[in-house]
């Protein structure tokens, strides 16, 4: 069960009922997501495996990290690792975790705290759990998307946005059936706390069982619905998904989602993450951690690493003290 949650959908501003020459868009594909590991092992599912890069532009790849009950002793982060050339967006349903980078930004997030990562030029960083959750192990969920930057911006100043769970926009659909979490981007007039360099939005949405969701989407953004649990439908053809699957929807304005009757009862609601922005279409050069529009920019990156030019771990914030390139974290 997500973090944050209300008791009563009701008491929320309301998103309208679509207009009456609405286009609703149409499912084009949907892709289950493979299981693997991430770090120092924690368990990941790729959402976007699979998925055409032009069909997920600006967005390059995204990460649903657990959900996991870690034992004791368990937890798993990663090392520090370099990036140059888009930003990650790291969403925390349930836990926590703490990030440090060689820029000077970090903190802590939990529990609905999102963290906006503009590697821009390239920096170093450090996602893990705190000791303390190390030491006592516990529930973990969240998310970790790449937004991709436009070739102007790409060797922009690295930058940090702290965004807490009381920042995010709470709305609930028209007959309150569906309740919203606007993370970035603007929802019926509403602006989730996110900024970001390439237009998008951002929004995580638990329907309820039987419920429809029919959310305003700009026409000129791209839309994704990735299930993080429960089952039920999407798009006007209403095409069938359930938890790790992804959607990739066509043109329209609205994007339409519909919580099946029936969920088991680990995942008492549907509960998706609704992702869109506007298209980039410029190449792009991704290897690793670092995302460029050609491959000599990514060789670049690569010797500009190692070379230390891509910043330095910061010598008082060392909790280990190896830096791999490899990790694509
Ligand atoms: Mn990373």
């Amino acid at each position: 069960m997500p973090a944050v949650t209300v008791e009563d959908t009701t008491t929320l501003p309301r998103v309208p009922l679509p207009a009456p020459r609405t286009v609703r868009r149409r499912t084009r594909s949907v892709t289950t997501a493979p299981s693997g590991f991430e770090g120092e092992g924690f368990p990941v599912r790729r959402a976007f495996a699979g998925v055409d890069l032009r069909d997920l532009d600006p967005f390059l790849h995204m990460d649903q990290m657990g959900e996991v009950e870690y034992a004791p002793g368990e937890p798993k982060g990663t090392s520090w690792h370099p990036h140059r050339g888009f930003e990650t967006v790291t969403y925390i349903i349930d836990g926590t975790f703490e990030h440090a980078d060689s820029h000077g930004g970090g903190g802590t997030i939990s529990n609905g705290d999102t963290q906006w990562m503009t590697a821009g030029g390239g920096v170093l960083h450090i996602e893990r759990p705190p000791e303390h959750l190390v030491a006592s192990g516990g529930l973990f969920h969240g998310l970790q998307l790449w937004v991709n930057l436009p070739r102007a911006q790409k060797w922009v100043e690295p930058r940090y946005q702290d965004l807490r769970a009381d920042a995010s926009v709470l709305l609930a659909s028209a007959d309150a059936g569906a309740f919203l979490r606007v993370i970035a981007g603007d929802v019926a007039g509403h602006r989730g706390p996110g900024s970001t360099y390439t237009p998008m939005a951002m929004v995580h949405a638990t329907v309820s069982p039987g419920a429809t969701l029919d959310l305003p989407w700009d026409p000129s953004f791209n839309a994704l619905v990735y299930v993080l649990s429960g089952a039920g439908s999407v798009g006007i053809d209403a095409a069938p998904v359930r938890t790790g699957q992804l959607a990739v929807l066509g043109p329209g304005d609205t994007v339409t989602v519909r919580g099946a009757v029936h969920q088991e009862s680990r995942t008492p609601a549907l509960d998706v993450v609704v992702l869109g922005g506007r298209p980039i279409r410029e190449p792009i050069a991704m290897y690793g951690p670092f995302v460029m529009n050609t491959r000599q920019e990514v060789v670049d990156a690569f010797d500009d690493f190692r070379a230390g030019r891509l910043g330095s771990v910061p010598a008082l914030r060392v909790p280990h003290d190896t830096v791999r390139g490899e990790t694509g974290q």
